[in-house]
């Protein structure tokens, strides 16, 4: 019987070692934490956006992005979903594709892994971190944490560097090097940004609903709307991630943000001049009561240089329309961002001209295969890169499984 050793019991490695059980071979798979799954667990802020059923090319990066072309095309997102169903995992679709376990909860999806791979008989083996991986005359020898091991072939699913506290690692990289092969630069992709404005400290907790624009100078590099969270260092949520690549991509951006999207400028103008001849004994720092969270009114009425105590009857026109700008385009300038550890995906990879994109073998060594973010393939915020572990471990581990070669 053809025996596999999966390195990484990830996302990408748990997919690769079912696949290639599930095709008669013998598979073991090492993985260095004590448990599998442990990022997974994590992901989507622990509810685990597994997938998105816009998944394509164009939502994917790296030195060839349509590199992902046939593994998307064996099991695209929808052939993902009907797997995780068979394995007993419902789940809920959101407007903009996003796909979420019914259960709200990642360690739902992890488990049904779990399960799946004690049902087809896959050998889990925890606590193993392999250092060393030789090509020899016929397959492979493993070495870890638990000895040396051979193996006819070797999936390589160690992962990336991103989110260090959950078995972000460069140890995949190191291994496959020492078979022959290189590595783009890495940088972090899908991370928190940090900003130079005076409110963050002020805002710290606060969430609010947003269009975010990056700026450079006067040109908009991107945009895109929804969840935004405010920390001390600047700017958090699922918005900012999604635009922290264009935010990064020159020095001396800026975030936008525009609070109030549901109404132009001049109606917003109106409705806070409404509320002054309406209510004109209440204090500015009530002006926004009604239209965003209560603290960020205040800051907007202190960034618009406004006095917080001086009463709406003494609001002009003039300082309305300050404050419906402030509130339109509130901006922070972006001066950094919070680094490798608290990144979502690791920018960059193992090369991938030196695999064949259909089969995702090595070039350079028979035998061997990767998948899963150690290949310089990083995707979109919204789900994309766990599409990726699942379709290129699913490949990788078929074609270990189907490949013929000695
Ligand atoms: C906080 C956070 C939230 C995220 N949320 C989402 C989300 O909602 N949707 C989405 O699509 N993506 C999300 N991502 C990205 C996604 O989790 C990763 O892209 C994906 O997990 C990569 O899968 P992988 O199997 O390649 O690597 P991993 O999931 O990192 O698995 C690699 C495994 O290999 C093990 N390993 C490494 N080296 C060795 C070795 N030498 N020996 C043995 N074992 C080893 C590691 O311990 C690890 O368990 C998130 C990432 C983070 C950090």
């Amino acid at each position: 019987m053809l025996s596999i050793a999966v390195i990484g019991g990830g996302a990408a490695g748990m997919t690769a070692a079912l696949a290639a059980a599930s095709r008669g071979a013998a598979v073991s798979v090492y993985e260095r934490q004590t448990r599998v799954g442990r990022k997974l667990a994590v992901t989507g802020n622990g509810r685990c956006n597994l997938t998105n059923l816009h998944a394509s090319p164009e939502h994917y990066h790296g030195e060839e992005p349509d590199f992902v072309l046939p593994a998307l095309r064996r099991m695209d997102a929808a052939g993902t979903l009907e797997r995780f169903r068979s394995l007993g995992l419902l789940t809920v679709t959101e407007p903009d594709g996003r796909v979420y376990p019914l259960s709200n909860t990642a360690g739902s999806v992890v488990d049904v892994l779990r399960f799946a791979l004690e049902g087809a008989g896959v050998r889990v083996l925890t606590g193993a971190e392999v250092r060393l991986v030789q090509k020899e005359k016929n397959g492979f020898r493993v070495l870890s944490d638990i000895g040396s091991h051979p193996a006819d072939r070797v999936v390589v699913a160690c992962g990336g560097l991103a989110g260090e506290r959950f078995g972000g690692t460069g140890l995949g990289y190191r291994l496959l090097k020492e078979l022959g092969h290189s590595c783009t630069p890495l940088r972090q992709g899908l991370v928190q940004l940090r900003s130079s404005s005076p409110f963050c400290r002020s805002l710290k907790g606060v969430r609010a609903d947003a269009l975010a624009r990056v700026f450079h100078g006067s040109e908009l590099l991107a945009e895109a709307a929804g969840e935004v969270q405010f920390t001390d260092y600047g700017l958090s949520g699922p918005v900012i991630f999604e635009l922290s690549r264009a935010a990064l991509s020159v020095p001396g951006t800026r975030v936008s943000l525009d609070l109030v999207r549901e109404l132009p400028e001049e109606e917003l103008r109106d409705l806070l001049l409404a509320r002054s001849r309406g209510t004109p004994f209440l204090p500015l720092e009530d002006v926004f009561v009604g239209t965003v969270q209560n603290r960020l009114g205040h800051v907007l009425v202190r960034s618009a240089g406004l006095d917080l105590k001086k009463t709406l009857s003494a609001l002009t026109g003039a300082e309305a329309v300050r404050l419906a700008q402030e509130a339109k385009h509130f901006s922070f300038p972006v001066t950094g961002d919070m680094g490798m550890p608290n990144a979502q995906v690791t920018v960059g990879g193992i090369r991938t001209s030196e695999f064949d994109p259909e089969t995702l073998e090595s070039r350079l060594c028979t035998g061997l295969y990767a998948c899963g973010e150690v290949l310089d393939v990083d995707g979109d915020c919204g789900g994309y890169n766990l599409q990726w572990a699942w379709s290129s471990g699913f490949l990788a581990g078929s074609s270990a499984a189907e490949g013929n070669h000695a």
